[in-house]
Protein backbone atom coordinates (compact mmCIF):
# COMPACT_ATOMS: atom_id res chain seq x y z
CA UNK A 1 0.00 0.00 0.00
CA UNK A 2 0.98 3.51 -0.85
CA UNK A 3 2.02 5.35 2.29
CA UNK A 4 4.07 8.52 1.62
CA UNK A 5 0.54 10.30 0.78
CA UNK A 6 -0.31 14.16 0.10
CA UNK A 7 -4.03 15.30 0.26
CA UNK A 8 -4.86 18.15 -1.58
CA UNK A 9 -8.08 20.11 -2.12
CA UNK A 10 -10.25 23.09 -1.37
CA UNK A 11 -10.91 24.08 2.14
CA UNK A 12 -14.13 22.28 4.00
CA UNK A 13 -13.18 19.65 1.76
CA UNK A 14 -12.83 17.18 4.44
CA UNK A 15 -9.02 16.66 4.13
CA UNK A 16 -8.64 16.62 7.21
CA UNK A 17 -11.07 14.64 8.28
CA UNK A 18 -10.10 11.93 6.06
CA UNK A 19 -6.26 11.96 6.82
CA UNK A 20 -6.89 11.44 10.39
CA UNK A 21 -9.09 8.36 9.86
CA UNK A 22 -6.80 6.84 7.37
CA UNK A 23 -3.32 7.58 8.99
CA UNK A 24 -5.03 5.76 12.36
CA UNK A 25 -5.86 3.25 10.20
CA UNK A 26 -2.96 2.57 8.57
CA UNK A 27 -0.36 3.67 11.14
CA UNK A 28 0.78 6.69 9.21
CA UNK A 29 2.22 9.92 10.57
CA UNK A 30 -0.59 12.52 10.09
CA UNK A 31 1.03 16.37 9.92
CA UNK A 32 -1.63 18.71 9.34
CA UNK A 33 -0.17 22.18 9.41
CA UNK A 34 -3.17 24.00 10.15
CA UNK A 35 -3.32 21.68 13.17
CA UNK A 36 0.15 22.45 13.99
CA UNK A 37 -0.30 25.70 13.45
CA UNK A 38 -3.23 26.18 15.84
CA UNK A 39 -1.45 24.34 18.43
CA UNK A 40 1.37 26.36 18.67
CA UNK A 41 -1.60 29.87 18.63
CA UNK A 42 -3.27 28.06 21.55
CA UNK A 43 0.63 27.72 22.92
CA UNK A 44 1.01 31.07 23.00
CA UNK A 45 4.45 30.57 21.38
CA UNK A 46 6.56 33.05 19.78
CA UNK A 47 5.73 31.50 16.19
CA UNK A 48 2.05 31.17 17.17
CA UNK A 49 2.01 34.53 17.96
CA UNK A 50 3.42 35.38 14.67
CA UNK A 51 0.88 32.79 12.79
CA UNK A 52 -2.00 34.06 14.70
CA UNK A 53 -3.29 36.88 12.93
CA UNK A 54 -1.89 35.68 9.22
CA UNK A 55 -4.57 32.94 9.90
CA UNK A 56 -7.46 34.87 11.03
CA UNK A 57 -7.64 36.67 7.52
CA UNK A 58 -7.00 33.74 5.78
CA UNK A 59 -4.17 34.38 3.99
CA UNK A 60 -1.05 31.63 4.23
CA UNK A 61 1.57 31.77 7.18
CA UNK A 62 4.84 32.72 5.58
CA UNK A 63 6.97 29.65 3.63
CA UNK A 64 9.75 29.62 5.93
CA UNK A 65 7.97 28.95 8.92
CA UNK A 66 5.42 26.31 7.91
CA UNK A 67 8.50 24.58 6.34
CA UNK A 68 10.89 24.61 9.32
CA UNK A 69 7.78 22.70 11.39
CA UNK A 70 7.17 20.34 8.38
CA UNK A 71 10.94 19.25 8.50
CA UNK A 72 11.35 18.88 12.07
CA UNK A 73 8.81 16.11 11.95
CA UNK A 74 9.79 14.56 8.80
CA UNK A 75 13.45 14.50 9.57
CA UNK A 76 12.82 12.48 12.94
CA UNK A 77 10.36 9.57 11.48
CA UNK A 78 11.14 6.47 9.41
CA UNK A 79 7.04 5.29 8.51
CA UNK A 80 4.92 6.56 6.18
CA UNK A 81 3.05 10.21 6.50
CA UNK A 82 0.39 12.05 5.23
CA UNK A 83 0.55 15.22 4.49
CA UNK A 84 -2.37 17.56 4.95
CA UNK A 85 -3.02 21.39 4.20
CA UNK A 86 0.98 21.33 2.92
CA UNK A 87 2.46 22.24 0.65
CA UNK A 88 0.17 25.23 -0.19
CA UNK A 89 2.02 26.87 -2.99
CA UNK A 90 4.26 25.95 -5.70
CA UNK A 91 7.45 27.70 -3.42
CA UNK A 92 5.78 25.02 -0.58
CA UNK A 93 5.78 22.23 -2.93
CA UNK A 94 9.80 22.87 -4.60
CA UNK A 95 10.98 23.34 -0.67
CA UNK A 96 9.35 19.60 -0.20
CA UNK A 97 10.63 18.32 -2.92
CA UNK A 98 14.26 19.56 -2.16
CA UNK A 99 13.55 17.97 1.47
CA UNK A 100 12.50 14.98 0.53
CA UNK A 101 15.15 14.23 -1.98
CA UNK A 102 17.73 15.09 1.03
CA UNK A 103 16.02 12.37 3.28
CA UNK A 104 15.48 10.00 0.34
CA UNK A 105 12.09 9.61 0.14
CA UNK A 106 9.11 10.64 -2.41
CA UNK A 107 5.63 11.75 -2.38
CA UNK A 108 3.83 8.24 -3.71
CA UNK A 109 -0.04 9.74 -4.26
CA UNK A 110 -1.44 13.12 -3.99
CA UNK A 111 -5.14 12.63 -3.36
CA UNK A 112 -7.11 15.80 -4.72
CA UNK A 113 -10.63 16.11 -3.26
CA UNK A 114 -12.96 17.23 -5.35
CA UNK A 115 -16.50 19.34 -3.95
CA UNK A 116 -18.19 22.58 -5.18
CA UNK A 117 -17.97 26.13 -3.72
CA UNK A 118 -21.14 26.10 -2.32
CA UNK A 119 -21.33 22.95 -0.30
CA UNK A 120 -17.62 24.39 0.64
CA UNK A 121 -18.72 27.05 1.89
CA UNK A 122 -21.84 25.25 3.67
CA UNK A 123 -19.47 23.26 5.40
CA UNK A 124 -17.18 25.64 6.90
CA UNK A 125 -20.01 27.99 8.28
CA UNK A 126 -21.34 24.90 10.21
CA UNK A 127 -18.17 24.64 11.76
CA UNK A 128 -17.50 27.75 13.60
CA UNK A 129 -13.58 27.78 13.86
CA UNK A 130 -12.05 31.29 14.93
CA UNK A 131 -11.32 31.38 10.82
CA UNK A 132 -14.81 30.57 9.33
CA UNK A 133 -16.97 33.37 8.99
CA UNK A 134 -18.37 34.46 5.72
CA UNK A 135 -16.17 36.80 4.20
CA UNK A 136 -12.30 34.92 5.64
CA UNK A 137 -13.87 31.67 4.34
CA UNK A 138 -14.40 33.34 0.75
CA UNK A 139 -10.81 34.61 1.22
CA UNK A 140 -9.58 31.46 1.61
CA UNK A 141 -11.03 30.44 -0.97
CA UNK A 142 -9.84 32.68 -3.45
CA UNK A 143 -5.93 32.45 -1.98
CA UNK A 144 -6.74 28.57 -2.88
CA UNK A 145 -7.45 28.94 -6.06
CA UNK A 146 -4.89 31.61 -6.54
CA UNK A 147 -1.70 29.72 -4.75
CA UNK A 148 -3.11 26.32 -4.36
CA UNK A 149 -5.00 25.40 -7.32
CA UNK A 150 -1.38 25.56 -9.29
CA UNK A 151 -0.63 22.24 -7.68
CA UNK A 152 -2.69 20.47 -9.20
CA UNK A 153 -1.00 20.66 -12.44
CA UNK A 154 2.27 20.78 -10.54
CA UNK A 155 1.61 17.14 -9.39
CA UNK A 156 -0.41 16.06 -12.62
CA UNK A 157 2.88 16.75 -14.58
CA UNK A 158 4.63 14.37 -12.28
CA UNK A 159 1.98 11.22 -12.90
CA UNK A 160 1.40 11.82 -8.96
CA UNK A 161 -2.96 12.83 -9.14
CA UNK A 162 -5.58 10.82 -7.73
CA UNK A 163 -8.80 12.85 -7.94
CA UNK A 164 -11.97 12.38 -5.28
CA UNK A 165 -15.35 12.59 -5.34
CA UNK A 166 -15.61 14.39 -2.07
CA UNK A 167 -19.26 14.47 -1.64
CA UNK A 168 -21.30 11.75 -0.13
CA UNK A 169 -20.80 10.50 3.35
CA UNK A 170 -17.36 10.46 5.31
CA UNK A 171 -17.28 6.24 4.88
CA UNK A 172 -18.07 6.57 1.21
CA UNK A 173 -15.53 8.61 0.50
CA UNK A 174 -12.69 7.23 2.86
CA UNK A 175 -13.68 3.63 0.37
CA UNK A 176 -13.28 5.71 -2.53
CA UNK A 177 -9.92 6.67 -1.04
CA UNK A 178 -8.21 3.44 0.15
CA UNK A 179 -9.48 2.40 -3.81
CA UNK A 180 -6.73 4.55 -5.12
CA UNK A 181 -3.96 3.31 -2.42
CA UNK A 182 -3.60 -0.48 -3.56
P1 LIG B 1 -8.48 24.58 5.83
O1 LIG B 1 -8.40 23.09 5.62
O2 LIG B 1 -9.85 25.01 6.25
O3 LIG B 1 -7.93 25.38 4.71
P2 LIG B 1 -6.18 24.50 7.62
O4 LIG B 1 -6.43 24.00 8.97
O5 LIG B 1 -5.44 23.63 6.67
O6 LIG B 1 -7.60 24.96 7.08
O7 LIG B 1 -5.37 25.90 7.68
C1 LIG B 1 -5.86 27.01 8.40
C2 LIG B 1 -4.93 28.22 8.20
O8 LIG B 1 -3.58 27.89 8.64
C3 LIG B 1 -4.75 28.68 6.76
O9 LIG B 1 -5.78 29.53 6.34
C4 LIG B 1 -3.36 29.37 6.83
O10 LIG B 1 -3.45 30.65 7.42
C5 LIG B 1 -2.59 28.50 7.80
N1 LIG B 1 -1.83 27.44 7.09
C6 LIG B 1 -2.04 26.09 7.19
N2 LIG B 1 -1.16 25.41 6.43
C7 LIG B 1 -0.39 26.34 5.80
C8 LIG B 1 0.69 26.28 4.87
N3 LIG B 1 1.13 25.12 4.38
N4 LIG B 1 1.25 27.46 4.47
C9 LIG B 1 0.81 28.63 4.93
N5 LIG B 1 -0.20 28.76 5.79
C10 LIG B 1 -0.81 27.63 6.25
Amino acid sequence: MKQRLLFLGPPGAGKGTQAQQLAEGQGLLHLSTGDLLRAEVAAGSALGQEAEAVMARGELVSDALVLAIVRSRLENHSGGWLLDGFPRNVAQADALAALLADLGQSIELVVLMELDDAVLVQRLLSRGRADDNEAVIRHRLEVYRQQTEPLIAYYRERGLIASVEAAGSVEEIAGRISALLG
